[in-house]
């Protein structure tokens, strides 16, 4: 089975984004919980053109509620071309309704719990509307498929060393979508800090950003 992992993108301020600065993680971080015998890519539609003929068997997008008009937009256009739609994010955490009208299936909360059921359900031809994440304990998780970062963001890496957040701004998902604060292990953080990613090095551009949310 192909798997197509795309990150939705759309232009959202005239006179903003003059760079692409920091590449999402959650398209590389699914990559790498993808069991080994599954084919996948990663697109960023930030920065890379969405291939539309591709042959892969499930399309997988991910996308926050600012980018759901592009991300309804590529579902329409893989349904016309009879691919299956799955979603997650923040979005469709929050909007179950109306993603179902969007996609064949989503992942509400964070996805590592319930990734590999729901692909092989899909593989049975028994994919479910609906499938519930839980939080995940980062002493577990692999490292993110850096090798599948696309060479067009202005910084190169990005490694997540936290999740969720030790305040509860009533205004924020973060609370119920990544709830607690939780830590990924000190060397699991320090070793993504030695593994490099092509074009890097040499250039004089740092290869490290830690994500502190
Ligand atoms: S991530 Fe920021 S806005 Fe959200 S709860 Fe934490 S401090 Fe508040």
């Amino acid at each position: 089975m192909k798997i197509d992992i795309i990150i939705a993108y759309m232009q959202r301020y005239e006179f903003g984004h003059e760079k692409d600065f920091v590449p999402p993680i959650t398209g590389i971080h699914l990559a790498a919980l993808t069991p080994a015998q599954y084919t996948v890519r990663v697109i960023h539609q930030q920065v890379e053109p969405i291939d539309f003929d591709t042959d892969a068997d499930l399309i997988a997008i991910s996308f926050f509620s600012g980018f759901a008009p592009a991300a309804f937009t590529l579902a329409k256009e893989f349904h016309k071309r009879r691919k299956t739609v799955i979603a997650g994010g923040p979005h469709v955490t929050y909007n179950i309704e109306e993603s179902l009208t969007h996609f064949d299936a989503i992942v509400t909360g964070e996805a590592e719990s319930v990734w590999k059921e729901l692909l092989a359900d899909f593989c049975d031809g028994k994919l479910k509307p609906v499938y519930k994440g839980e939080p995940t304990d980062l002493q577990d998780i692999p490292t993110p498929r850096f090798d599948l970062l696309p060479n067009k963001f202005f910084i190169r890496k990005v490694i997540q060393a936290t999740r969720g957040c030790p305040f509860t701004c009533s205004f924020c998902t973060v609370p119920s979508l990544n709830p607690g604060f939780r830590l990924r292990p000190v060397d699991d953080v320090s070793g993504m800090l030695l593994i490099t990613t092509s074009g890097i090095g040499g250039k004089g551009r740092s290869c490290g950003f830690g994500m502190i949310t």
